[in-house]
């Protein structure tokens, strides 16, 4: 195998020989140089197989830079002739979670008050009130299957958007998997990799806590959480790769599709030139019906 880091993105790809490339994979930058691989590295604990073939990863590529109409035309017409499979080094998170929390709870109840109208009459009518109390409590939870990415070349955020991977599809790491395509070796550190996950399952945790409280309503939610028996395990995620270089002054669009599910993402390019056009286009418009509005004016006033 062929270890090449990318100086640009920080990725540590690693190619069987003959796939050796002069651009990154990720980013498309030639600053790509070899080195050896890192010695002793623990080996992936599972992977997921890809699913998605590489038509169809084109055709949805395709698909997609064409959709966006105010993104410059030099982007919808970029030349897509080749998406790269490549197996991305993510880590896996569970755990359990104890949650400690404090609450005002809001319990409401209707009342029925008089009043006069405006003509002096007397009238009643409902209204809800809010009855408030204090609440502390525990709440527990299992948070599995959550998904960090462990390079440093496809930020996390990239990752999410094409989330959710079927985990059930998972199987054990053996290198005959990932034979015959790219892969990375992790190259973010697994602590930061770790407080990324912890972070994920404290924003789980915190969707599931609103709902969780009784009553009607609730404020000034406040609460503390503290994990156990967390797993955090190395596993190779199936996504094919698309960094389109649209222009020399720009900078590059990365497309990811997910490996599995075939759901795309990525961030096209906004052309303010063509918003300007359209609008001087739109004016132009109205000028013109105005303008004939008023000459139709001058000349019934003539007649
Ligand atoms: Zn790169």
């Amino acid at each position: 195998m062929l270890t090449l880091e990318c100086q640009s993105c920080g990725a540590a790809l690693e190619l069987e020989p003959s796939q050796r490339t002069a651009k990154c994979l990720y980013c498309g930058s030639p600053s790509v140089v070899e080195r050896p691989p890192t010695p002793d590295r623990p080996p992936p604990s599972f992977a997921l197989g890809f699913v998605v073939t590489p038509e169809r990863a084109l055709e949805t590529a395709r698909t997609f830079v064409k959709k966006p109409l105010f993104a410059p035309e030099a982007f919808r017409n970029a030349a897509i002739e080749e998406i790269r499979g490549i197996y991305l080094p993510a880590y896996l998170y569970s755990a359990a979670v104890y949650t400690g929390y404090r609450a005002q709870i809001g319990e409401n109840y209707t009342v029925t008050e008089t009043y006069r109208d405006a003509q002096g009459k007397r009238r009643t009518r409902r209204k809800t009130k809010t009855e408030w109390r204090p609440l502390s409590g525990q709440h527990a939870t299992y948070v599995s299957d959550l998904v960090v990415t462990a390079s440093r070349g496809i930020p996390n955020v990239e990752l999410e958007a094409i989330e959710p991977f079927d985990m059930r599809a998972l199987h054990r790491y053996t290198p005959k998997v990932i034979s015959g395509w790219a892969s990375e070796e992790p190259s973010l550190a697994r602590d930061a990799c770790l407080t990324m996950a912890r972070g994920e399952a404290l924003q789980a945790v915190g969707r599931q806590l609103g709902p969780f409280m009784p009553g009607d309503r609730h404020q000034g939610l406040q609460w503390q959480s503290r994990m156990d028996e967390e797993d955090l395990s190395l596993v190779l995620v199936p996504i094919w790769v698309l960094p389109i270089r649209y222009s020399e002054t720009e900078p590059f669009v990365r497309l990811l599709v997910n490996g599995q599910t075939g759901r795309i993402a990525g961030t096209p390019p906004f052309s303010w030139t063509k918003v300007l056009w359209l609008v001087l286009f739109v004016l132009g418009v109205l000028g013109l019906c105005l303008g004939s509005a008023f000459v139709a004016k001058l000349f019934a006033e003539a007649m």
